[in-house]
């Protein structure tokens, strides 16, 4: 059967372009994973969410898909942009007290339960970037024999004048890299844009391996080329990350990959925006960003937080409050409600309506996963005169891609709709010590069912 074209925006050319899978074969997607040295923030899981949407609206529309995510668990600097500082993992190693090993295992426990609580599901495989430093070395002697590397006191990097199409992904020339790498510790570098394929161990004792040029850790970019080829083989079809991996981490990874096979390997990359907050990044370096559990813990639906984020095109960033996911908890919970009133009515189930609104769903993610339009039509399609047990149907239908668990009853002892956003709004007027607000919201409140009362760690609720 041949299957529906579907088309992506591809951040290489900056054009939406045809998928094109090879012939009964899977469609092949590589994502960037954790740095497994924190928790992850919901800046993060918007990113994370990218190939599960795309996984999701793919199996929808008849596609196979085989989705591969890394776990980087050695090689990322503090100063990923420039390549240097302290190895993450390291750092959170000496702050907690414990080894390498058991900081990745219980962050990366953390992640799997985090991406669990908006409904991403799990990639095909998780490979650990410690286990494949093997795959990472053949492909740096590759790089040093074909002339695109050099070593220089165990340190090897990449000559990125030995690759013309430098800078192409990003659309950086050649002089902005030399003005964004002002600083450069290492003068000894053919080109102050070269960067670390493989890292003399140094002062560090933990996380080395032996190689050609003595012990030593990766780079983090190799780490990419690595396992993304050695699961996925030498031409995959998708490649996704942050819009901040563009550079230089995934112009370093095409440079890698193709100067050692010698054709383009990744058919699409696909970046996802950045989550925002009060105007600037989501980030866990600036200490401005939540947690899903924290979320969690203020009483919001984690998945207020997917809806939140299937409203906004993907590639665009968003700007992220919590009144913005109190609206979003608010509307997922009375489509709850509604799906739920609809399935009870009876009703007729009429084929030929409902075909016209599943192939409007299909176009909208088939083109470049157009989620705001396919919330539009769940708007639209909930406003019209379809009979309840068509729209019963069609919704619980596109669920499959939206992962919103529209059929879920509502929890016993859950906030009732609306609630949420209050309780969210009061905490700031508390904060902000407008007390005569903080006790028009305590009325409203009470007039849903919930009463709350304040105590020296917050307030609380009883319902
Ligand atoms: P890290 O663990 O720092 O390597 O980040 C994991 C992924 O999250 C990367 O692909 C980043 O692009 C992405 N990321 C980091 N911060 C944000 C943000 N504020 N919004 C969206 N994605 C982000
Ligand atoms: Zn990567």
């Amino acid at each position: 059967m041949k299957l529906a074209p579907v088309r992506f925006y591809n951040t290489f050319g900056r054009t939406k372009e045809e998928l094109r899978p090879a012939p009964d074969g899977a469609v092949r997607i590589y994502s960037c994973g954790p740095t497994v040295y924190r928790y992850v923030h919901v800046g993060n899981l918007r990113t994370f969410m990218l190939p599960d949407l795309l996984c999701r609206s793919l199996e929808y529309l008849g596609y196979a898909t085989e989705q591969v995510m890394n776990v980087t668990d050695v090689g990322h600097l503090t100063d990923d942009t420039f390549d240097r500082g302290e190895d993450k993992m390291l750092v959170s190693a000496r702050l907690e007290n414990k080894s390498t090993g058991e900081i990745a295992d219980h962050y990366t426990a953390a992640f799997l339960d985090d991406i669990r609580k908006v409904n991403i599901r799990p990639a095909s495989h998780y490979p650990h970037a410690t286990e494949y430093i093997a795959e990472m070395l053949d492909l740096i002697e590759k790089l040093i024999a074909k002339g695109h590397a050099y070593e220089i006191d165990g340190t090897v990097y990449y000559d990125i004048a030995t690759f013309p199409a430098y800078g192409r992904l990003s659309r950086n020339s050649t002089d902005k890299l030399i003005a964004g790498a002002r600083g450069e510790p290492d003068p000894r570098k053919r080109h102050p844009g070269d960067f670390t394929l493989w890292k003399a161990a140094g002062g560090h004792r933990l996380q080395v391996w032996p190689s050609p040029w003595g012990e030593g850790f990766p780079g983090w970019h190799i780490e990419c080329s690595a396992m993304s080829m050695s699961i996925l083989g030498e031409r995959f079809d998708i490649h996704t990350g942050g819009a901040d991996n563009v550079f230089p981490h995934h112009e370093a990874e095409i440079a890698q990959s193709e100067a050692v096979t010698g054709h383009q390997v990744v058919s699409i990359w696909m970046h996802g925006g950045l989550l925002m907050l009060s105007g600037a990044r989501m980030a866990k370096s600036a200490g401005n960003f939540f947690r899903i559990t924290e979320l969690e813990e203020q009483g919001f639906d984690p998945l207020a937080f997917r809806y939140l984020a299937l409203q906004a095109k993907y590639r665009a960033p968003l700007n992220f409050s919590t009144d913005g996911l109190a609206g979003a908890d608010r509307a997922l919970r009375q489509l709850r409600e509604r799906i739920a009133g609809w399935s009870a009515h009876p009703g007729e189930d009429i084929a030929k309506v409902s075909e016209e609104w599943e192939s409007r769903f299909r176009a909208a993610i088939a083109d470049d996963l157009d989620l705001p339009a396919a919330m539009a039509l769940v708007a639209e399609l909930s406003r019209s005169s379809v009979t309840p047990p068509t729209k019963a149907r069609l919704l619980t239908s596109w669920d499959r891609v939206l992962g919103l668990d529209l059929r879920r009853p509502a929890p016993e002892g859950s906030l009732p709709a609306g609630a949420a956003e209050l309780l969210a709004a009061r905490e700031k007027a508390r904060a902000a010590k407008d007390f005569a607000r903080s006790d028009q919201l305590r009325e409203e409140l009470g007039a849903l069912g919930v009463t709350v009362f304040d105590t020296a760690g917050g307030q609380r609720i009883k319902k």
